[in-house]
């Protein structure tokens, strides 16, 4: 390889992916019930990046989410999604960058109850006007890649809650987006299913996604590569404690409890 090629390539791997800057939001603002969220959140996220977002309750965390995901706007600062601002762009450009580069995973899954496993990983792909064929098949392999491919026509009230965060998962990859937003996907689950789902972070952000988790769960926060909190309307990072580096540790044991 050239080294122009190498300088290239070393360009793509280093693309931010989310780039969050000077971010205010104020809710109600100028009443007398005004709430002074965010105050100046600034944050780079690149290929291959799985952080977490601690804080207080009603710290605003789910509210950066909103934002970075376009559910919400903000005041002021700037948000761009692969070099996108999305304070730019007019609602169905918003809506399509949402289907196409953004996946949601929830605490509550937010599956379709009478759908299967396979139809609600559809979902996406059927608003993409993906060749219903070809949904099928793409959705197969998502269920595939987070191992539930025997229980695609299982409804979700026939799945444990792991199997449905998973199925939610693979409904947040089925467009292959760049960005994963998690707002405490392991907040229903009991802790070996949590540490099972934040492996399946690792993996997808091993293979380039940018995954930003809100938790309450410090253990599973600093099994990511990096750790937020969000305080008095700005994030810092927060070293990583190396006594909880040892998730994998902790697994284990877990499994050895499992199986005395
Ligand atoms: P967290 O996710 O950290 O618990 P939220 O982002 O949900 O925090 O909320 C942050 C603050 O903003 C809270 O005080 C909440 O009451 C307020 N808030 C959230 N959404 C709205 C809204 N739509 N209108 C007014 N206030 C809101």
């Amino acid at each position: 390889m050239t080294i122009k090629n190498e300088l290239i390539e070393n360009e793509i791997e280093n693309q931010l992916i989310i780039s969050i800057s000077n971010l205010h939001k104020i809710y109600d603002p100028g009443r007398a019930n005004e709430v002074n969220v965010l105050r100046g959140v600034s944050l780079e996220m690149r290929k291959g990046d799985f952080f977490t977002l601690m804080g207080p309750s009603g710290c605003g965390k789910s509210t950066l989410l909103n934002i970075v995901g376009g559910l919400t706007k903000q005041n002021s600062g700037s948000v761009k999604i692969n070099g996108v601002e999305l304070d730019s762009l007019k609602d169905n450009a918003l809506s399509e960058l949402r289907n196409l580069h953004i996946g949601w995973v929830f605490q509550s899954f937010g599956l379709i109850d009478n759908l299967t496993a396979l139809e609600n990983v559809m979902i996406p792909l059927d608003l993409a006007d993906v060749e219903d064929s070809v949904a099928r098949l793409t959705a197969m392999e998502l269920l595939k890649r987070v191992g539930l491919e025997d229980r695609a026509d299982h409804f979700p009230d026939g799945l444990s809650g792991g199997q449905n965060q998973r199925v939610a998962i693979a409904r947040a990859l089925a467009n292959d987006p760049e960005v994963i937003l998690a707002d405490e996907p392991t907040g229903n689950l009991d802790t070996s299913t949590g540490l099972e789902i934040i492996d399946l972070f690792k993996e997808l952000a091993a293979q380039g996604k940018a995954i930003l988790m809100v938790t309450h769960d410090v253990a599973l926060a600093h099994a990511a590569q990096k750790v937020f909190i969000l305080r008095n309307g700005v994030v810092a990072e927060e070293a990583k404690d190396p006594a909880l580096n040892g998730i994998q540790k902790d697994k284990a044991e877990i499994e050895t409890e499992k199986e005395m």
